[in-house]
């Protein structure tokens, strides 16, 4: 832009410039790379507050672009909402992770040795108002041979904010039919707290920051009242209560005291591949 005072110009911001020009780059990219296989899926394990067993793992999907290498969601979801890639996008995630919690179970002989290992799946919203959302999800798991309650569908608070029941019929469906609804990121979007009773979920994801407010010693008392709070209500409602983002042993020990069920984090792993998650349950379970 020309500046006021005449023949002088102001520089571009060259990153603004950079981001405007990848953006741009991977918007085009995005439609074909489905098809081109340059997806992949990583998984994080969800441990049990009280044992520290391994109960299931979330699917975390990546990018492997072949210019800009591995990029994480919070670069192509945005984009994949925008252009409707998400739909199919979300489908295969999906169709990969219920196949690979069926590998898991299969590869050591039934659930016996993993335990009822589960799948954690997100779900855009555009993807829950997207009427084969269903059947997708049926047909997925018949192909699969998995059952319902073996998968765990994670839809974020803010995503329901004032849902209508047309935006909850298919999600009531999925619940009775045995799928786990999770509230992702609960505690940032200023939701009623009464309005749970309306939503079909059974799992309230506590929000990274909660957990960030742990990390120091003594914890802010607010902070532990609020937690202590969100669990009591969470669980008077037969909600269970996961919590992200656990980076060290005295955030997952003071979440275990406020009665938190299960967490995830890089104190327990970091998103992996599909055998380091099974490693890792495997030894849990045989000690
Ligand atoms: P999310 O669902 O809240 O997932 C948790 C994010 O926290 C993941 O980031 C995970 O790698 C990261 N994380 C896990 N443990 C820790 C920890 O101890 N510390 C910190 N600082 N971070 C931790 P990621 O993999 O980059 O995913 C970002 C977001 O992208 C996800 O947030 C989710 O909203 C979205 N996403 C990922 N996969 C999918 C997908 O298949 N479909 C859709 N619709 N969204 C997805
Ligand atoms: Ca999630
Ligand atoms: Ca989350
Ligand atoms: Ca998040």
């Amino acid at each position: 832009a020309k500046s006021a005072g005449g023949n002088r110009f102001e520089l571009a911001d060259p990153e603004a410039d950079a981001r405007a020009i990848t953006r741009h780059g991977l918007t085009t990219a995005l439609p074909t790379a489905l098809d081109r296989g340059e997806f992949f899926i990583e998984y994080q394990p969800l441990v049990h507050l009280g044992d520290g067993s391994v109960r299931g793992a979330e699917a975390l999907v990546r990018w492997l672009h072949p210019q800009h290498g591995v990029l994480s969601p919070d670069r192509f979801i945005p984009l994949a909402e925008h252009t409707g890639l998400i739909v199919p996008l979300g489908r295969w995630v999906l169709e990969q992770s219920v196949r690979q919690a069926r590998e898991w179970r299969d590869r050591h002989g039934g659930a016996e040795a993993l335990g009822p290992l589960r799948i954690n799946v997100n779900l855009s919203p555009c993807q829950l108002t997207h009427p084969g959302l269903v059947q997708d999800t049926v047909e997925i798991l018949e192909r699969t041979g998995m059952e319902p309650d073996a998968l765990c569908l994670e839809v974020t608070e803010s995503a329901l904010i004032g849902a209508d029941d047309d935006l909850l019929k298919p999600l009531r469906r999925l619940a009775e039919m045995g799928v786990d609804i999770a509230l992702d990121d609960f505690g940032t979007g200023y939701s009623n707290l009464a309005n749970l009773r309306r939503l079909p979920v059974s799992v309230l994801k506590l929000d990274r920051s909660f957990t960030q407010s742990m990390q120091r010693f003594p914890a802010d008392p607010v902070d532990l009242k609020i937690v202590e709070g969100i669990v009591s209500l969470a669980h008077s409602l037969d909600l269970a209560v996961t919590v992200e983002g656990v980076e060290t042993g005295a955030q997952a020990e003071q979440l275990r005291i406020l009665g938190c069920d299960t967490a995830q984090g890089w104190y327990y792993a970091r998103p992996g591949p599909p055998d380091r998650l099974h490693d890792l349950a495997l030894v849990d379970a045989t000690g």
